[in-house]
């Protein structure tokens, strides 16, 4: 009989080693709940198991009983620990309460405390006393009450345990995953057979067949772990891919409660001092309405904020995880800062459509606009103006002062015409030393006015270059639309004739404004 007690002893202390082993790894791989779920129950295991070696190992009943008691420390959690690793493996934790969730460890709690207050009523064991057992002390113990409601919980969270993997098993398809499935489908199978033997044999045998066929279990996860590693390298590197990657990312689970979160999501959050937390979107985001609305949406959407001060730009993508029936529907909000994309965006912009030494619209950005004005005013039966200006005697200008005094009256002329114009008249640079400006709602003879005070401004100015005062003039010929029904034209027809315009002022001695038409009549339909 000694030798078997010794090989059991030898057999479980294997096993208690096995479950540290277990415990440590699990909690180093890593920060999923379901192997910080693990790692405990491993723990309280082996608690269990090591009690169980002394107990078979003492000869004296105060003993047992106190080896007893250290078994309780974790005994009444394993069962329900098990089954909470299988919800949070499958997932179906999400689907739980949080009531319901307290409620699970309402049972193990009091049987915590009723096993360990039961000298005073006697509610776990009715008494105890040692028995022989072929030449071996065992310790037997009369079942109270609480006893049985603790195993019964105890088998009900085993046979959930294996439900909740069957059904894993049944409905997951990919071969990895399966395999996964099936080998804790058998490592809960196993404690179960062990406390039915238990429940059935224990007062004739005084076994705890449950403590004998625990480390088969084990064996079976470490199969597992050595043939799949599915606590696993690769759940951990999407994981680490999830934690680490620069996109703000929030998974909203059913009822729209937040089930997880990235780094780069609570930095984002945490700008505009919000904690996140594993609630209901809406808790969370109650003070930001905007915020809220974008995070209930299921489309993606763009939006800007005002962080420290600076606007900044986000793109916020969605990607439905799951079944999204009965409304359930389960979420990834992934959270992208654009804002130096579009920064880029806009200098990129800036660059494609600005002549850099005038400041003013290039060319080709000109002419863009101007057809978009020219369509608007004729569609609203609106007058519209160009005026063409060139530089006069600008070759001279270059030759006498040099190309780089012209350049500077090329700025010059883009910072005058620049003050000098409306917000919402468009200038641009048209050629070497010739500018355009189109003036909404304005009629030839206002636009002939405007012309004429902006010659005037030009003529008053000089610029200051190399030390010398280089005095400069511009001629300026105007056109205009009407708007009115039978004025149909296109815009190039508009500025060819404000560009004979300007060939009239240069013939007619520089440094004028002219017009093809007397009397500010409209260029095209000459009304
Ligand atoms: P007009 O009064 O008839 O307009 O005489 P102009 O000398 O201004 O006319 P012309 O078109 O013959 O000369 C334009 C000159 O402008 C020729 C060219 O060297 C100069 N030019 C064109 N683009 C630039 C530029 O970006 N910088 C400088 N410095 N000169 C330029
Ligand atoms: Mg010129
Ligand atoms: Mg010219």
């Amino acid at each position: 009989m000694k030798v078997i007690i010794t090989a059991i002893s030898l057999y479980l202390f294997f096993a208690v080693i096995l479950t540290q082993f277990f415990a440590a790894y699990f909690f180093s791989k890593g920060r999923t709940s379901y192997r910080k779920a693990f790692s405990v129950m491993v723990m309280f295991l082996s608690v269990y198991l090591f009690g169980y070696i002394m107990i078979i190992n003492s000869n004296d009943l105060q003993e047992m009983i106190f080896w007893n008691q250290v078994q309780y420390i974790g005994l009444p959690f394993i069962s329900v620990l098990w089954m909470l690793v299988a919800l949070l493996y499958t997932k179906a934790i999400y689907f739980l309460k949080l009531p319901m969730g307290i409620l699970l460890f309402s049972v193990p709690v009091l049987t915590f405390f009723i096993r360990l207050t039961n000298q005073w009523h006697h509610l776990f064991y009715k008494g105890w006393e040692v028995r022989e057992f072929f030449g071996y002390k065992s310790l037997y113990m009369e079942r109270g009450f609480w006893y049985y409601i603790h195993i019964s919980y105890t088998i009900l969270c085993l046979f959930l345990t294996v439900i909740i993997y069957l059904t894993g098993y049944l409905k997951n398809k990919a071969g990895y995953t399966k395999s996964h499935f099936t080998v804790f489908l058998f490592a809960s199978l196993i404690p179960l057979i062990g406390i039915v033997l238990v429940i059935f044999t224990y007062s004739e045998h005084r076994i705890d067949y449950s403590a004998l066929v625990v480390p088969i279990s084990l064996i079976i996860i470490s199969y597992g772990i050595l043939k799949y590693d599915f606590l696993e390298v690769r759940t951990l590197a999407r994981e680490t891919i999830f934690e680490n990657n620069l996109d703000g990312m929030v998974v909203l689970g059913p009822g729209k409660r937040i089930i997880d979160y990235n780094k780069a999501a609570e930095k984002f959050f945490q700008a505009i001092n919000i904690t996140l937390s594993n609630r209901p979107i809406e808790h969370v985001l109650k003070c930001e309405p905007k915020l809220l609305e974008i995070f209930e949406s299921e489309d993606n959407c763009k939006f800007s904020l005002v962080i420290d001060g600076e606007e900044r730009f986000y793109e916020i993508d969605v990607v439905s995880l799951g079944d999204s029936r009965y409304g359930n529907m389960s979420m990834l909000k992934s959270i992208r800062d654009v804002t130096e994309e579009i920064k880029i965006q806009e200098k990129l912009k800036i660059l494609a459509t600005t002549d850099s030494l005038s400041g003013l619209y290039n060319r080709a950005e000109f002419m863009n606009l101007a057809n978009r004005e020219f369509d608007l005013a004729k569609s609203n039966h609106e007058e519209l103006s160009i005026l063409i200006m060139d530089l006069d005697n600008f070759k001279l200008i270059n030759d006498t002062f040099g190309h780089a005094a012209g350049d500077e009256m090329i700025r010059e002329i883009g910072k005058i015409i620049a003050k000098s114009f409306r917000k919402s008249d468009i200038a641009g640079r048209i050629g070497g030393e010739e500018f355009a400006v189109i003036l909404r709602n304005t009629s030839l003879e206002d636009t002939v006015k405007i012309a004429e005070r902006f010659r005037e401004t030009v003529a008053g100015r000089k610029v200051i270059y190399g030390g010398q005062e280089i005095c400069f003039t511009v001629s300026i010929g105007v056109a205009a639309i009407c708007g009115k029904s039978g004025c149909i034209s296109n815009i190039e027809e508009v500025l060819k004739r404000a560009d004979n315009a300007l060939y009239r002022a240069k013939a007619g001695g520089r440094n004028r404004v002219a017009t093809l038409e007397a009397g500010g009549r409209c260029v095209a339909c000459l009304s």
